[in-house]
């Protein structure tokens, strides 16, 4: 059973499905108007390592993941511009091109990243009937006013606004005023007051739609809430996100979707920390970003950087260096290089290690409770180092059945259905890669000059196999054998 820790009660809790055996879990997505960073990429793949834990628990996982191809305001408050639309004049391009090139090139990471795609990815500015929908319903309730530049909410209306930051109405409004963080509009009742639409004359047919309000194009945090309650339904089981997602998106969320419907709109949050660098969040307006075609021109595989990133515990800050990203190749090294050492090893011991087997069930179960308490994946890696650590020893002094090793790549296996690292692919890739018939007809040639005694043939073929072909040829009981050497 998963707990995970809860920011409103603060503690773990239990997930639960509201209904049978789904968990509906909505994320929220990308802003298409750059490339996807890598601390971006953290807060999705810790997402991934959420959707495949409930998956191993026996739950099926409903995945909506939102596209925001408009709304979304520079600043992520109440002024600045449109982002795509300003990345469209900046680039002279159409705003479709712009989000059209991004969305690609989002999912091409997330593939890369082997993280699994959701059930469905909606766009913002198809669902712009649902959004008006629900802000006429809020408008109804009272909720809304009218000022110059959009319909905005009312945050003093709802009263349990701010419940995420652990702080009240009026708490977040002194802060944000004695921060200044926030430049009131004119007209604006409450600085915590958001525009669920903005009014907008001109701008390309693409970001500006009719309303009965008038003319203009929805606020960002609208978005969410009418496309998770579209595909999700009223109250939905997990909603992700980034901690920066907290104060203001999650926030404003929560108080127009429960005002619209009276009901829960949550059960669980989940909210990952941030990636830093130096200590200061990466992000695109501190200039301090990588993005994963940064890391795969500096050499590293895409599912090294998986490993990084999904390495720490999500609560906890991570911070990017080069250096940490080596390492983290070099330990992926090491996963495959055990790997391929198990599928490859050929002296076993004739009975099973049952001491061994034990160690390593017990190092499959701790795994998956390090898990199940709160993602803990440091201890879960932990867990896995130690089995492979011993493994290996028990492999030298070839002190393992090929039964016990059977079952030692199974539990491997099991791993990688969370860590998602490609340890199946890449045993299916070593071991049943198709021989180039020359190295097949010289195996069989070989084996023909054993079975008449000719070693010394047979040894200059083995020579050959080596040196053109790196391939190990070892005569075993059951047979020759042949791994291809590293
Ligand atoms: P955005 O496209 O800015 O809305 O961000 C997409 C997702 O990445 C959101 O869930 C953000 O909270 C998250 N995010 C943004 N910056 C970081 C960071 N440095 N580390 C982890 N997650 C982040
Ligand atoms: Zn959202």
């Amino acid at each position: 059973m998963l707990r995970i820790y809860n920011p409103i009660s603060r503690k773990k809790e239990e997930v639960t499905p509201g209904h049978g055996r789904t968990i509906s879990m909505y994320a929220c997505g990308p802003t298409v108007y750059y490339f996807a960073h890598i601390g971006n990429m953290r807060t999705y793949s810790e997402e991934d390592i959420l959707k495949r834990v409930l998956i191993h628990n026996g739950y099926s996982v409903k995945h909506i993941m939102n596209i925001t191809d408009v709304g979304h305001l520079v600043g992520d408050g109440n002024i600045g511009e449109d982002k795509i639309a300003m990345t469209a004049k900046k680039e002279g391009k159409d705003a479709k091109e712009i989000v059209t090139f991004y969305t690609d090139a989002f999912f091409s990471d997330l593939k890369e990243l082997n993280i699994l795609l959701p059930d469905k990815t909606p766009k913002a500015t198809e669902h712009i009937k649902e959004m008006l929908t629900m802000i006429k319903n809020l408008y109804n309730k009272g909720f809304l006013y009218k000022i110059r530049t959009g319909m905005y909410f009312d945050t003093s209306k709802f009263k349990e606004y701010g419940v995420l930051t652990g702080m009240n109405f009026n708490k977040m409004n002194e802060n944000l005023i004695a921060g200044a963080r926030v430049k009131r509009e004119h007209g604006i009742r409450n600085t915590t007051d958001f525009a669920v639409w903005r009014f907008l004359e001109d701008g390309n047919n693409w970001m500006v739609w009719d309303s009965e309000w008038g003319r203009g194009f929805p606020g960002w945090h609208i978005e969410c809430s009418a496309m998770s309650m579209k595909y999700l339904g009223e109250t939905i089981d997990i909603h992700c996100g980034g901690v920066d997602h907290i104060p203001i998106h999650h926030t404003n969320e929560i108080a127009q979707s429960e005002a619209a419907t009276g009901k829960k709109f949550v059960t669980h949050w989940f909210h990952v920390e941030f990636l830093t660098v130096n200590g200061s969040k990466m992000s695109k307006s501190l200039g301090n970003i990588y993005t994963l075609e940064d890391i795969k021109k500096k050499g590293f595989e895409p599912v090294a950087l998986r490993y990084f990133l999904i390495s720490g515990h999500y609560r906890q800050k991570l911070n990017f260096t080069f250096e940490a990203l080596e390492s983290a190749q070099r330990t992926l090294e090491y996963i495959f290089g055990f790997v391929e050492r198990l599928t490859s090893h050929m002296k076993f011991s004739e009975k099973s290690n049952k001491k061994f087997i034990d160690f390593a069930t017990d190092a499959k179960s701790k795994f998956f409770k390090s898990l199940d308490d709160d993602l803990d994946m440091p201890n879960a890696l932990s867990s896995m180092h130690l089995l492979i650590r011993d493994a290996n020893k028990a492999l030298d002094k070839n002190a393992l059945s090929e039964e016990d090793i059977a079952k030692v790549l199974d539990i491997m296996l099991s791993f990688d259905e969370i860590l998602g690292l490609g340890i199946g692919k890449k045993i299916v890739e070593e071991k049943h890669a198709p021989l180039d018939k020359e190295i097949e007809d010289l195996i069989n040639e070989r084996n023909a000059l054993r079975g008449i005694k000719d070693f010394a043939g047979s040894d200059r073929i083995r020579k050959l196999l080596l040196d053109k072909y790196k391939i190990i040829v070892e005569d075993t009981s059951e047979g020759t054998k042949w791994k291809k050497a590293k």
